[in-house]
């Protein structure tokens, strides 16, 4: 891997925006591997694809990249709201690449994969719909909220411009796909449960201390008046998939 950008094939284009994608889509074509089952290339989809822009041509996995110049922040822009939210609820999302590079000196900063199970319509933010002048009057776009996303599901790949090992970053993806739950709703209370645990500082931690977000989910989940069974078969989950242990007596010991 090699986290310079090329510029020669820039030449043509003249808006920032065209030359932005030129530069960042050659670069994952020409040096990112498939981060599933760690084959040593993807493949760009022909252009205007709506659902994804690459996959994998041994695990078929598919691959969307969202790029940005600068620090990604805790939200990055996306398409239209509603294609969004269904494409989460119906599971036809693909995995997602966020890239951060700079243009002054034509590198990648940061590249992370965030896979598709990850998301829930919790992290999408409705934008303000364009204003009746605009030439997409009422169109409206969506946020999606990176600082809402558990850690597990934060997989970098680049991180401030080193190049992390391809056997780590195949592992955690492997470890985060053991949280993959097809219902949406179990999704959110999953994801709720596991942003909870890692708010807590220590590996050991007691139910009482997850309980302690018990107006927090309220709030989250108005229509629901059983917020602790629902914390502790979460909880189950998560031990059942690896991530934390049941010590006895109410205690529990983080794994990942
Ligand atoms: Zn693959």
């Amino acid at each position: 891997m090699n986290l310079a950008l090329n510029d020669s094939l820039t030449g043509e284009y003249n808006s920032n925006s065209q030359i932005a994608r030129v530069l960042t889509e050659e670069w994952v074509e020409k040096n990112m591997y498939c981060p599933r089952c760690g084959n040593l290339h993807i493949n760009h989809f022909e252009n205007n694809r709506p659902v994804a822009d690459y996959y994998c041509p041994s695990c078929n996995n598919e691959y969307e990249l969202k790029s940005k110049n600068g620090n990604l922040g805790h939200k990055v822009n996306d398409g239209a709201y509603n294609t969004m939210i269904e494409r989460i609820s119906s599971n036809d999302n693909p995995d997602f690449f966020f890239m951060n590079y700079s243009k002054n000196e034509l590198k990648v900063i940061d590249f992370i994969l965030i896979p598709k199970h990850f998301f829930v319509p919790d992290i999408i933010e409705k934008r303000k719909p364009l204003a009746l002048t605009a030439k997409r009057a009422g169109w409206t776009g969506c946020n999606i909220l990176l600082d809402k996303i558990p850690e597990q599901g934060k997989i970098d790949i680049v991180s401030n411009g080193e190049i992390i090992d391809i056997n780590y970053v195949i592992n955690k993806v492997n470890k985060s796909s053991l949280l993959e739950t097809k219902n949406i709703n179990n999704r959110g209370w999953l994801m709720d449960v596991l942003n909870c645990v890692n708010k807590i500082p220590s590996e050991i931690f007691t139910l009482d201390e997850v309980y302690n977000f018990e107006n927090i989910l309220h709030i989250k989940h108005p229509q629901n008046n059983n917020i602790r069974p629902k914390i502790r078969q979460q909880l189950q989950f998560l031990r059942d998939k690896g991530f934390i242990d049941f010590l006895g007596k109410g205690k529990y010991i983080k794994r990942i």
